[in-house]
């Protein structure tokens, strides 16, 4: 069966950066998505689109393609009292209200005795991404999958 829009795809895949640091793998047959749903990132899924069962890639995604490029205006610095009190140490991580009202996570990267300087880019925001990809099985999904725009587990764990 060949992936292309409303079908269940299982994937094992290994996800580096361009040093060949190991930022994320999935070798188990645990991880699916719906393809055209966009439950993946655009440069990874277009470059599925076509392949079937058994089928190996390497796709190299540019930051476009993937989790954007990094965007200087979303470092920001806060008074430290708007923090909570205990420790804030570079690399903390916290949730705050966009201005959209959206939620995003924001990670620390300077502390001083009256600031906190923190950055709403994705973690992976400028990072060139590097996926060495199996197909490891191609279905269609079911209705109620359609419906939802995600994968729904074979014990159906998950809730409504
Ligand atoms: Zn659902």
């Amino acid at each position: 069966m060949t992936i292309e829009n409303e079908k269940v795809v299982t994937l094992n895949y290994k996800l580096t950066d361009d040093k060949g640091e190991v930022i994320d793998q999935s070798e188990d047959g645990s991880f699916q998505y719906l393809h055209g749903a966009q439950n993946i990132i655009p440069g990874l899924e277009n470059a599925l689109t076509g392949k079937t069962a058994g089928d190996e890639l390497s796709v190299s995604v540019e930051p476009a393609e993937g989790y954007g490029e990094r965007d200087d205006s979303r470092i920001a610095s806060v008074p430290r009292d708007r923090f909570p009190e205990g420790e804030i140490a570079p690399g903390m991580q916290f949730h705050a209200q966009g201005p959209e009202g959206d939620l995003t996570v924001v990670t620390v990267t300077e502390v001083t005795d009256d600031s906190v300087t923190v950055d709403s880019n994705h973690p992976l925001a400028g990072v060139q991404l590097n996926f060495e990809v199996k197909v490891v099985d191609v279905r269609p999904a079911t209705a109620e999958e359609l419906e939802h725009g995600h994968v729904h587990g074979p014990d159906d764990e998950h809730q409504h």
